[in-house]
Parts: structure tokens; sequence; C-alpha cells
């Protein structure tokens, strides 16, 4: 029904595939549910959806509550294994690997098999030791990934939501057995305290689907920052859409490789970052999750664009 936008004039190129998606998503019955593990996100309204595309030259399109802040939550890694990876190198995969984890994002049982040595980046495990090492290089990794965010979509307003954060403390006993149990396989450099404090602070980040899409762009830039200059190296920024698209959507990436065919990652906020190499990034919101932590309208509105654009890695 719709050409690939590349084809279309440029201005408002994705405005017609956009509305379309969303009276789509309008007709969706079941939603799924929010997240429940604490109280501030459980009471997110499941009708509530939006989405922007952002090309790589920053304009950009939405739709819907695509200007409304929500919590962006695992969304956030991507930025941390950024920064650890622009500012560390390749010693950070000493002590994180990069498979699929097949398991659910807060799981502890691999851990132990393995070593303390966590799957991937984005289960948490993974994502505690990527935020150890920005924290030991930077001694302030929650505020670097801030910044990073206001940087890179040019919303100096994007900020923390200290409630979030506070929750996150108060119902954080998994993440708190992760930190503690890789320090005990000597796989943490800080103190876990602090660590996890950074880790609650950076996945309490407030920001917009327009926030995000934006923010993830030097990802569809193959690494240049919003202002031109690079943050990672080409090959960086491909290992990184590679990572996501294989564990960006903890353990139902298959079905979402097999349904969108772009590297994402998920939050439990609800969001959904998704990326087009070269063209465009994406951010979709709809706080109702299945079973395995995805935005049940985030899934089906990036299935339905790259379906009606033929955008796709693939
Ligand atoms: N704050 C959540 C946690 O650490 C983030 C999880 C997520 O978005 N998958 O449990």
């Amino acid at each position: 029904m719709f050409s690939t936008p590349t084809g279309l004039p440029r201005v408002g190129r994705f405005e017609p595939v956009l509305n379309h998606i969303a009276e789509e998503v309008s007709s969706l019955t079941d939603r799924g549910r929010p997240a429940d593990y604490i109280p501030l996100l459980a009471k997110a309204d499941p009708q509530r959806f939006g989405m922007a595309v952002a090309e790589v030259d920053g304009t950009v399109y939405g739709v819907g509550d695509w200007r409304h802040p929500f919590s962006a939550q695992s969304i956030t890694k991507v930025f941390t294994l950024a920064l650890a990876l622009s500012l560390g190198g390749e010693r950070l995969w000493q002590g994180v690997g990069r498979e699929p984890s097949g398991n659910p994002f807060n799981s502890l049982v691999q851990l132990e098999h393995e070593n303390g040595i966590p799957r991937n980046p984005f289960i948490n495990a993974g994502a505690l030791v990527v935020t150890d090492r920005l924290q030991s290089l930077t001694s302030d990794a929650a505020g670097q990934v801030l910044e990073l965010l206001r940087a890179e979509s040019g919303n100096p307003g994007i900020d923390f939501m200290p409630e979030v954060a506070a929750c996150e403390a108060s119902y954080g006993g998994r993440n708190a057995a992760l930190a503690h149990f890789m320090a005990s396989y000597g796989n943490l450099l800080t103190p876990v305290p602090g660590l996890l404090a950074a880790y609650f602070w950076q996945c309490s980040i407030v920001a917009s689907c327009k926030d995000l899409a934006l923010a993830a762009g030097f990802l569809a830039r193959h690494g240049t920052r919003a202002n031109g200059s690079t943050l990672l190296s080409k090959s960086q920024a491909k290992q990184i859409n590679a990572m996501m698209l294989t564990c960006g959507t903890y353990d139902a990436a298959g079905d979402f490789a097999y349904r969108v065919g772009l590297p994402g990652k998920s939050g439990v906020g609800g969001g959904i970052i998704a990326v087009v190499p070269g063209v465009c990034t994406l951010c979709v919101w709809g706080p109702g999750l299945d079973r395995h932590g995805n935005s049940v309208a985030g899934v089906l509105a990036l299935d339905r664009f790259t379906t009606l654009t033929g955008l796709s890695v693939f």
C-alpha cells in the first residue's frame, strides 16, 4: 500500500504510514498489562500509544502520544553500552558476553552456571556490568547517560524521575542479588551500593518517543552524533545494532526479529527503539506489555511499519 519512503517526496514522507499504523493500533483489543513490579509503572494507561520516526538528518515525524514522556527503563541500556564502548573499548567484553540469554531479563540462574559473566549487555545482569564499567570510567554513569540523551535529542528537559529511582531501589532486591552475586565472582570494579544507585537512576530516565528516536540516531548514522562528531566507530555501531537484534527484546528476540526485522531495544515502561541503519530510527510507546516485557502495541506498530514500508535490515 505504501511505497518505500525513500521514493516519496521529502516533506512528510513518513506521515501517511504513521497515521495508518496509529489507526490499526487503535482497534487493538488486547494490549497486555503495564509492568507492576513498581506501583508507578502499574498506573500507566495501556490505551496510550505514540510513535516517532527520526531520519538520519534529524527530521522527525510522529503520531499519537509521541511527545509524551514515559519511563525509558531498559532502553537506556543501549546508551550506557554506547558510552562504555566509546570510552572503555573492547575490554568490556571480558566481563559480559554477546549471546542471547533465552531467559527473562532479570533471571539469576544462568549467572551461576556461567561464573558470574552475564550473557549479554541487555539483560539486567549484563547492564549492571556495563554501568559498572562506565561508573569506573566516569564516576557518574547515570549522569553521563542523561547528558548523552539530552545532547542527541536536543531536549535539555529530559530528566531522571526521582520517585521511580526510589521505587526501583525499594523493590530492587533481585537487581541487588545479581550485583552482589557478580561481585562475588570479581566481575564488578565499583562498590555494589553505588552501582545499584547509578543503575536505578539510569532506569528512571523519562523521555518521549520523539526524544528517544532522535537520541538513538547515532546508531543509524554508523556511530556519528547529531553534531557530526564520532561517538562510536562504524564497526562498534554495527556491533551494537547486531546485539539489539539478537538480545534487545529479552527472550522474545527471535520473534521480534521475525516480525520486525530491525535491531530493537525495549523497556518495561512500554517503549521500544528500533534502527534502520543509514535511514532512520524509531521509537514506539504503549504501556501494555506481553509476558516477555515487550510492549504489545509497540511490537505490532513496528511490525506494521517494516511490512508497509519494506524498510528492514533483511
Ligand atoms: N528497572 C527495571 C529492572 O531493572 C528495568 C527492566 C526492563 O526495562 N527490562 O528490573
